[in-house]
C-alpha cells in the first residue's frame, strides 16, 4: 500500500488483523455497491436477503447447527454471546449461571462487558469498575511455565485452574467460558489441543457454555475456516468480526447452537433476545460478506494461510535460533509471535522502548508489523505477524528479510 507521501508499505498486520483478503478487491466493494443501490437499509427487527443468506453460508463455515444474530463489531459480539449465555440459562431454569470465565492476556473488546472479560490490565486502568461477574485464571503460555514442569502437564494445569475456579465460585452460578482459540493480540498463545479438548469436557461436565473468540483466528486465519477446527472442539456460542467483511465495513456475528435458541422459543415475557441495534447485519456489510466468503474459498485462502504460516514459522525458527535476544518464536495459521527477552536464561522481557525500536527500524524499511506491549501487568514483549492471507510470495521474503534486518542490532 502507498502512504499519503508516497512511501510504499507492506502491511503484516493486516490492519488490525483483519484484511483477510487482501487490500484493493474491487468485487468486494463491487457486492456493497451493488446492495447499496437495491436495498441500502432495512432492520433486522424484521429481514433481508442478505443477511438470511449470510446466516446460511456461516452455518456452512462453521460446520455445525448453528443460528446467527449479526452486529456492528467484535465487541457487541461477545457482549451479545454473554446475554445469550445469561437469557439461557435463566429460561433453562438455572437463573444463578451468571459469571464467567477468561483468561489473563486475552482480549475481547472495548466495552464494559467485553473489557472486563479481556485479561490485560493496561487496557482496564481508569475505566474501572466494569460488569461484574468476569474472572480469570492464567492463559496456557507455555513458554512460562514453572521450570521442571512438561508442557503437557502444565497445558493440563491451565485447563483445570478453569474447572477449579468453576469449583470454588460453585458450578451453579458460571454460565459461560470464554476464550479466543489462540490469544492473539496478547502474544500469540497458542494451546495444545489438549487443552482445548480438556476445557470442552470441562464446560459439558459443569453445565458450563464455551464461547469461543473468532474475531482474530476466524475466517482462514487459523489455517482453517476457524480456529477451533483446529482442535476438534465444538463450541456451544461462536463470535465473529473482523475477517468476516476482510475488514471493508463493520460487521459481527454470533452464533448459538440450535439447542440455545429454542430455549429462546419458550412462551413468557422473556422469551426472545432484547438486544436491537440499528447497524447490524446491514444490507450491504452483509453482501460484502458474502462476496468475502465465496472470494476467501475461491483462492483457499485458509489453506493458503496454513501453507505461508507453517514456512514463515519454520525460516523465523531457523534464522533466529540463536539470536540471544528471541525468547519463543510462535503461529498459527498465517499469524506469528515472538517473545523478545532481555536474556535467554532469565527471560526477563525485554524493555518496551527496544521493542518499539524494532517496530520503527521495520516501518523505516517499509514493513508494518506489531507488539502486544502490556507490561503493567508484567505481560511480555511479543512482535506480532499477520500479513493478508492472500499475500505473494514476494511479499512474505520482503516481510522476512524486513524482519530479521531489524532485529539483527539487538544480537
Ligand atoms: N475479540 C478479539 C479476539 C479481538 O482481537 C478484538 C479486537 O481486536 C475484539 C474481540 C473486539 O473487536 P472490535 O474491535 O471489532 O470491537
Amino acid at each position: 500500500m502507498t502512504a499519503e507521501d508516497g512511501r510504499r508499505y507492506l502491511d503484516g498486520m493486516s490492519g488490525l488483523w483483519c484484511v483477510n483478503a487482501g487490500y484493493g478487491r474491487k468485487e468486494l466493494a463491487d457486492a456493497a455497491a451493488r446492495q447499496l443501490e437495491r436495498l441500502p437499509y432495512y432492520p433486522l427487527t424484521q429481514s433481508h436477503l442478505p443477511a438470511i443468506e449470510l446466516a446460511e453460508q456461516l452455518g456452512e463455515w462453521l460446520e455445525g447447527d448453528y443460528v446467527v444474530f449479526f452486529s456492528n463489531s467484535g465487541s457487541e459480539a461477545n457482549e451479545v454471546a454473554f446475554k445469550i449465555a445469561r437469557q439461557y440459562h435463566l429460561q433453562s431454569g438455572n437463573p444463578l449461571r451468571t459469571k464467567f470465565v477468561a483468561r489473563y492476556r486475552g482480549y475481547h473488546g472495548n466495552s464494559l462487558g467485553a473489557l472486563a472479560a479481556t485479561g490485560q490490565a493496561m487496557r482496564k486502568l481508569g475505566y474501572e469498575p466494569l460488569a461484574p461477574g468476569f474472572l480469570h485464571v492464567r492463559p496456557p503460555d507455555s513458554y512460562r511455565r514453572p521450570e521442571g514442569m512438561t508442557a503437557e502437564a502444565f497445558q493440563l494445569l491451565c485447563a483445570r485452574e478453569i474447572e477449579e475456579r468453576i469449583v470454588w465460585e460453585g458450578e451453579e452460578t458460571v454460565a459461560g467460558v470464554i476464550l479466543e482459540p489462540v490469544i492473539t493480540g496478547g502474544g500469540v498463545i497458542v494451546p495444545d489441543p489438549l487443552y482445548m479438548q480438556e476445557v470442552r469436557r470441562i464446560c459439558t461436565e459443569r453445565g458450563v457454555l464455551l464461547i469461543v473468540d473468532e474475531v482474530i483466528c476466524g475466517f482462514g486465519r487459523s489455517g482453517r475456516k476457524f480456529g477451533h477446527h483446529n482442535y476438534g472442539v465444538s463450541p456451544d456460542i461462536v463470535t465473529m468480526a473482523k475477517g468476516l467483511t476482510s475488514g471493508y465495513l463493520p460487521l459481527a456475528a454470533t452464533a448459538v447452537k440450535r439447542e440455545l435458541h429454542e430455549a429462546f422459543r419458550r412462551t413468557g415475557a422473556l422469551a426472545h433476545l432484547r438486544h436491537i441495534n440499528t447497524f447490524g447485519g446491514n444490507p450491504a456489510a452483509c453482501a460484502l460478506a458474502l462476496a468475502n466468503l465465496k472470494l476467501l474459498e475461491r483462492e483457499r485462502l485458509p489453506q493458503r494461510a496454513a501453507e505461508l504460516g507453517a514456512k514463515l514459522l519454520g525460516d523465523l525458527r531457523a534464522e533466529l535460533a540463536s539470536h540471544p535476544q528471541v525468547g519463543d518464536i510462535r503461529g498459527f495459521g498465517l499469524m506469528a509471535g515472538i517473545e523478545l527477552v532481555a536474556d535467554r536464561s532469565s527471560r526477563e522481557p525485554l524493555g518496551a522502548a527496544v521493542v518499539q525500536a524494532v517496530l520503527d527500524r521495520c516501518r523505516e524499511a517499509g514493513l508494518i508489523i506489531g507488539k502486544n506491549g502490556d507490561t503493567v501487568a508484567g505481560m511480555a514483549n511479543v512482535l506480532t505477524i499477520a500479513p493478508p492471507l492472500s499475500s505473494t510470495d514476494e511479499d512474505m521474503a520482503f516481510l522476512q528479510t524486513a524482519l530479521l534486518e531489524s532485529l539483527l542490532p539487538l544480537a
